[in-house]
């Protein structure tokens, strides 16, 4: 390790109606937000009530574009700036899973600078954006804490990095926001949340300080294992799943994902399989390959399990559903992440078509 850093500008408030108890927050980012949010959750949750009751009370007018769907499409990135930019919003408040804060992210760039395309945000990194708040309500992808945004091109058929960096100004952790996330939403992003901080900790731009963060989410993520078998979350499970969640996007600001993410995408795009589903079933077979197995067996020991295929089969077990998939499948899958380079150079050593192949092979059935 000869060189790093270590960037992380948001920032946090944690606790119940952190946001109420914050109402001043937004006032210094301009008169007129932008609420990004998808259709029926922070509707339910309470979340999109108290962003509304806040800017009321400051006389922040709104409007909100409630349209985002899961892993959302360049389309609607478009369809949501052209109403931002017409209303002519300064700031832009995202509220619900990583679907709603990436695309707010995304939106936010797009705002800033009217010229470009949603297309462009694939291609072009020195972009700036309008300030950008999060309101995560699935613990989950951490995207409060990351720079980094994925849009689903379905020219290309796959899902997309974006690539200007853009970290949220503020993130209002409240736990009261998370109750309602229905039982599979809980484990999949729970799931995505563990992903971040394993293959954190395992990349090549790994340092001191995200190796400290990641080993303390994975024993907070370990601290969750009984309420992901049971489904019973107490608050206090709640909030440190949420900790290791936005611990994981902390991770993952400086060191990027790797495999997992990058494979994984097949399995979204083409299965529909959930993000943190994808990543989970990948995660064991993809320790069994990683170079650096005295980090991986120090995963183990931090999630108190034996061996990987303990850890293989706990998250199999609680993620439920196979995937099947012909051998045309694997080798195409196999072929998209070979091309992959952003992934692949976060993996530590050189990593073979047989070994990515061995992967997909492992976790799912051959048809
Ligand atoms: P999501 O796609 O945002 O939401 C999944 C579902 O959960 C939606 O139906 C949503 O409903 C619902 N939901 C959200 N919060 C809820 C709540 N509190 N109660 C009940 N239902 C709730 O899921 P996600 O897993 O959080 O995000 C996945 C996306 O994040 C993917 O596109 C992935 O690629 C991306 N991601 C980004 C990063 C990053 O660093 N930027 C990292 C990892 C993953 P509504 O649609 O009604 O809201
Ligand atoms: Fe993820």
């Amino acid at each position: 390790m000869d060189f790093f850093q270590y960037y992380m500008p948001t920032k946090i408030f944690f606790g119940q109606h952190c946001l109420l108890q914050n109402q001043d927050a937004f006032k210094k980012y301009g008169s007129r937000a932008f609420i990004v949010t998808g259709r029926w959750s922070s509707k339910k949750n309470g979340s999109l009530e108290d962003v509304i009751q806040v800017l009321q009370k400051q006389e922040i007018s709104y409007q909100i574009f409630d349209e985002v769907e899961e892993n959302p499409s360049i389309e609607t990135l478009e369809k949501a700036a052209k109403q931002g930019k017409a209303y002519g919003a300064q700031f832009i408040i995202g509220i619900g899973g990583g679907s709603p804060i990436d695309a707010a992210k995304g939106i936010g760039v797009l705002l800033a600078n009217p010229n470009k395309t949603a297309y462009d945000l694939l291609e072009e990194g020195d972009l700036s954006s309008v300030p950008i708040m999060a309101i995560p309500t699935t613990s989950g992808t951490g995207t409060e804490t990351t720079p980094y945004a994925i849009f689903t091109d379905h020219q290309l058929q796959t899902k997309r990095n974006f690539q200007p960096k853009i970290f949220p100004e503020m993130a209002f952790l409240d736990v009261r926001y998370f109750s309602t996330m229905p039982d599979f939403v809980a484990i999949h992003t729970g799931i995505d949340a563990l992903s971040h901080l394993v293959e954190g900790y395992l990349t090549v731009k790994a340092n001191p300080f995200s190796d400290g963060l990641a080993e303390y989410g994975i024993r907070l993520w370990q601290d969750c294992i009984l309420s992901l078998k049971t489904n019973q979350w107490s608050v206090k499970q709640r909030e440190k799943m949420i900790l290791a969640s936005t611990i994981g996007g902390m991770v993952i600001a400086q060191t990027g994902t790797s495999l997992p993410h990058g494979m994984g995408y097949a399995f979204t795009y083409f299965k529909d399989i959930p993000h943190g589903k994808a990543n989970g079933l990948l995660m064991a077979p993809y320790l069994a390959i990683h170079p650096h197995q005295e980090k991986t067996q120090r995963i183990l020991e931090l999630l108190q399990m034996g061996t990987l295929q303990e850890l293989d089969t706990f998250l199999k077990n609680i993620l439920g559903g196979e995937i099947c998939l012909t051998p045309e499948e694997m080798e195409s899958y196999t072929q998209g992440m070979i091309e992959n380079e952003a992934k692949l150079k976060n993996h530590p050593g050189k990593v073979t078509k047989e070994q990515i192949y061995q992967i997909y092979q492992a976790s799912c059935k051959s048809l």
